[in-house]
């Protein structure tokens, strides 16, 4: 009878997090073997091309904080790649005003503009301080009534997909730029001409961000691809495939947490239940190539009112020249609704706006516009976020199974990060072994 194969680590996707391990694992001799689910590398680190342009899944920039990391990444890519300092931008009122809202009201209507920085003040000398729990209440007690009405509320309640009042504020320090008096001042009056908050400037690969994912893959021969698991059996340590068995002594999974929860077989009913109670937004945006260069040079632009259909849109050939054809430019743009778009009404609407935005002369100069879905974009930090997860993670610890990466982790993170939770989860399924 044959026997089951069996692996010290088994890694499921071949995406960012699950590359890094892979490869921090091979730098260490420590046996392993990595399935991916589809036909290719990267997960959401990709590049696609079509009719000439290059288009990632939406904008995907590398801030590289980590020296040592920057230092991998750079050893990957090569030279070819790009320094994008951000040039972002909001579209509010009919005029754009600069990223973060909060401390450029200058230029907006004088009764906006006076509204946000009454609200601010108001807000900043207010002697009931409650801690708030909500990221509502975070807006209204950090940023105030004006800027909260007319940016933070309705523009994160257009990216998460869920008003900010289901969201906890605990997620909210580290991403959301908190500006001191003295710049929401200034930015009232003009005078602000720094740019603030954790990304002001990028590493970009000229051929576009798939470019990463492909370098790493190219180390990683023995990703076999095409292959994902129906079932993990918890208790023989096995992952299930249609074709037959691996044991593992160590998983690292990056698959989105919720799906791995569904896939554990033997898992106890609170961990099942714990599982159905993780949510994430879905995302449609559109690709567009347009048969004529940007009108103007935003990198994006953040579109917090309802009249339009798009709550974010950036331009990949701003980041790098070499995604569209000479002459021409590429875009994406992300929707506000959930549901699927009719593209016979959306592709007009998004053209008559973007001509208003003065990135187009003409509806016209719209050459490819393709629909897109990310099936897992945003993890939603609701109330139930954390006690879920207070029930998961120690279970899946118990059971030597390490869930990494951003939706493995079931986080808001970034690309450099996926690459440091690579490591760490490296390192955590080695000392599992031991
Ligand atoms: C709209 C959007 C914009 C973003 N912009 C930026 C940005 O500008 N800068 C930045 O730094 N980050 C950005 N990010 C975040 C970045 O995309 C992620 O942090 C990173 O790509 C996550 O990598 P990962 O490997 O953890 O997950 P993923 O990319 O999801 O990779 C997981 C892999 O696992 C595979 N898989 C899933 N299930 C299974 C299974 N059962 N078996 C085997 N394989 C499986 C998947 O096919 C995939 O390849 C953005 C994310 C989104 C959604």
């Amino acid at each position: 009878m044959a026997t089951t194969p069996h692996v010290p680590i088994a890694i499921l996707g071949a995406g960012l997090t699950g590359m890094s391990a892979a490869l921090d694992l091979g730098e260490k001799k420590v046996e392993h073997r990595i399935f991916e689910k589809l036909a290719h590398a990267g997960g959401h680190a990709i590049t696609l091309e079509d009719d000439g342009f290059r288009f990632d899944r939406t904008g995907h920039l590398l801030h590289l904080r980590d020296p040592e990391m920057r230092k991998r990444v750079l050893s990957w890519i090569g030279d070819d790649w790009v320094e994008v300092k951000r040039r972002s931008v909001i579209w509010s009122h009919g005029r754009y005003s600069r990223y973060p809202f909060q401390a450029n009201t200058f230029g907006l209507p004088p009764d906006v503009a006076n509204e946000c920085l009454l609200g601010f003040i108001k807000a900043h000398f207010s002697t009931e301080k409650t801690e708030p729990k909500t990221f509502e209440e975070f807006c209204l007690a950090h940023f105030g009534e004006g800027i909260s009405r007319h940016f933070m509320i309705p523009y994160n309640s257009r990216l998460w997909g869920v008003h900010p009042s289901e969201i906890t504020a605990d997620w909210c320090s580290r991403f959301v730029p908190l500006p001191k008096l003295e710049d929401v001042v200034a930015g009232a009056v003009g005078l602000n001409d720094r740019e603030l908050g954790y990304n002001t400037s990028f590493v970009y690969p000229r051929l576009g961000i798939g470019e990463l994912s492909k370098a790493m893959a190219s180390r990683l021969p023995q990703i076999e691809y095409q292959k994902a698991p129906t079932r993990v059996d918890v208790a023989r340590k096995r992952l299930v495939f249609d074709d037959g068995e691996v044991g593992y002594d160590a998983l690292i999974s990056t698959a989105p947490l919720s799906v791995l929860v569904g896939m554990l077989d033997g898992a106890p009913a609170e961990v099942k239940a714990a599982g159905d109670k993780l949510r994430c937004s879905h995302l449609y945006y559109l690709d567009v190539g347009t048969r004529t260069p940007s009108g103007t040079d935003h990198h994006w632009v953040y579109v917090p009112e309802e009249k339009y259909p798009f709550y974010r849109i950036g331009c990949y050939s701003h980041f790098s020249a070499a995604l569209a054809p000479e002459g021409k430019a590429c875009f994406y743009v992300e929707l506000a609704s959930r549901e699927a778009p009719d593209m016979s009404t959306l592709v007009p609407e998004v053209a008559r706006a973007m001509v208003e935005m003065g990135i187009l002369k003409s509806p016209d100069d719209i050459e490819v516009a393709h629909l897109r879905r990310i099936d897992h974009a945003y993890v939603i930090f609701d109330h139930a976020y954390f006690p879920s997860l207070d029930v998961i993670r120690p279970y899946l610890e118990s059971q030597g199974i390490v869930s990494a990466g951003r939706y493995g982790g079931w986080n808001y993170s970034s690309m450099e990060d996926a690459l440091l939770f690579g490591v760490d989860a490296a390192l955590r399924a080695t000392q599992i072994l031991v």
